[in-house]
């Protein structure tokens, strides 16, 4: 597997997501995936399901399958824990859930901030300006994480190009990634200019148009990625599934992908992409795809009163 070497180690190019892994399916699943092969997995505090990831990592390194040192695990700081203080022991709390003693990779989740005892804001007042709790402030309570030794590189998520030129003029220890969501109906040209130039690698999220995402990201008019005739054609002329040409597409533009399924057939799939080439011609048409959708479009953010918009988290990415 393909690796990109960020600060300290190197993250395989495909990761397996672990949103909505509920329900206990959560310890099973990344059990299966490291049996098929997966070395980076992507997890938040927010997923809930954090302790039962955990237990497959027990597993796995107690009977000797694998070494912590051949994982790759990236966790998520929750938006209800951005004041400073509070960053550490949420890595702690992450950490004792994962039961290990470091992370590959701590990010900042959302550029949002909302009041502490609360897990969502249930109003426009639930919220906290970011001028209040700023970026950067959180941003050098990660890195005090990292020279305590508890997590080894540092990142963001959904973050715009004037969010990250904040972090970026502030940081010690410089932002090595920057997760937002990827796929050829979002191709994100401007930011990942801006990433390329300051050696911020992109993992794309919702890498297949995150199928079963929840309600609130949901409108009948959605496209469907796997019903575009492009993708359709490529997949086979190239003899592979449609998921596998758009990770495929995803890794040969220098990104990582992080595609989630509970299914271990699928879960192999996904991983295969690592070993399909597609051809120029195949890159550029997929690339010449019109269609722009964001499918986790920030407007859950948008409740009357509060300072945050959809438009002012994307900028003008
Ligand atoms: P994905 O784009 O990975 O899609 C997941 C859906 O696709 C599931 O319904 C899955 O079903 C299905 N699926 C998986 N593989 C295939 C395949 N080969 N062919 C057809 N269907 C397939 O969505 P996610 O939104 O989950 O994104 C991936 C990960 O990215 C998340 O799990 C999370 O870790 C991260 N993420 C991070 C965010 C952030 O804010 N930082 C936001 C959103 C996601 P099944 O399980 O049955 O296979």
């Amino acid at each position: 597997m393909k690796t990109y070497k960020l600060n300290d180690g190197a993250m395989p190019a495909i990761g397996l997501g672990t949103w909505k892994m509920d329900d206990g399916v959560a310890t099973q699943a990344v059990q299966q995936a490291i049996e098929v092969g997966y070395r980076h997995i992507d997890c938040a505090a927010i997923y809930n399901n954090e302790a039962d990831v955990g237990a497959a990592f027990s597993s796995v390194i107690s009977g000797s399958s694998v070494s912590r040192e051949s994982l790759w695990v990236t966790s998520k700081l929750w938006c209800n824990r951005h004041q400073p203080e509070m960053v550490m022991p949420a890595l702690k709390k992450t950490l004792v859930d994962l039961k290990l003693d470091y992370l590959d990779l701590y990010m900042i989740h959302w550029p949002i901030v909302f009041r502490h005892d609360l897990e969502r804001p249930e109003s426009g007042s639930d919220f906290v300006p970011l001028s209040k709790v700023p970026l950067e402030s959180t941003w050098q309570a990660l890195e005090a994480c990292v020279d305590a030794g508890l997590c080894r590189n540092l990142g963001v998520c959904n973050f715009n190009t004037d969010n990250l030129a904040k972090i970026v003029s502030v940081a010690k220890h410089a932002p090595s990634v920057n997760q937002v969501e990827c796929h050829p109906f979002l191709k994100q040209e401007r930011l990942k200019s801006y990433c390329d130039d300051h050696n911020i690698l992109i993992v794309a999220y919702s890498p297949l148009g995150s199928g079963d995402r929840p309600e609130r990201m949901r409108a009948d008019s959605d496209p469907n990625l796997f019903d575009e005739p492009v993708l359709q054609e490529v997949a086979t002329e190239q003899g592979c599934t449609i998921g596998q040409a758009v990770l495929s597409w995803l890794l040969q533009r220098g990104m990582v992908a992080i595609p989630k399924s509970s299914n271990p057939g699928r879960m192999k799939e996904n991983l295969d992409a690592a070993t399909v080439e597609l051809t120029a011609d195949q890159v550029q048409r997929i690339n010449g795809i019109e269609r722009q959708h964001r499918y986790v479009h920030g407007k859950f953010w948008e409740q009357p009163g509060s300072p945050y918009t959809a438009a002012g988290i994307w900028g003008d990415d």
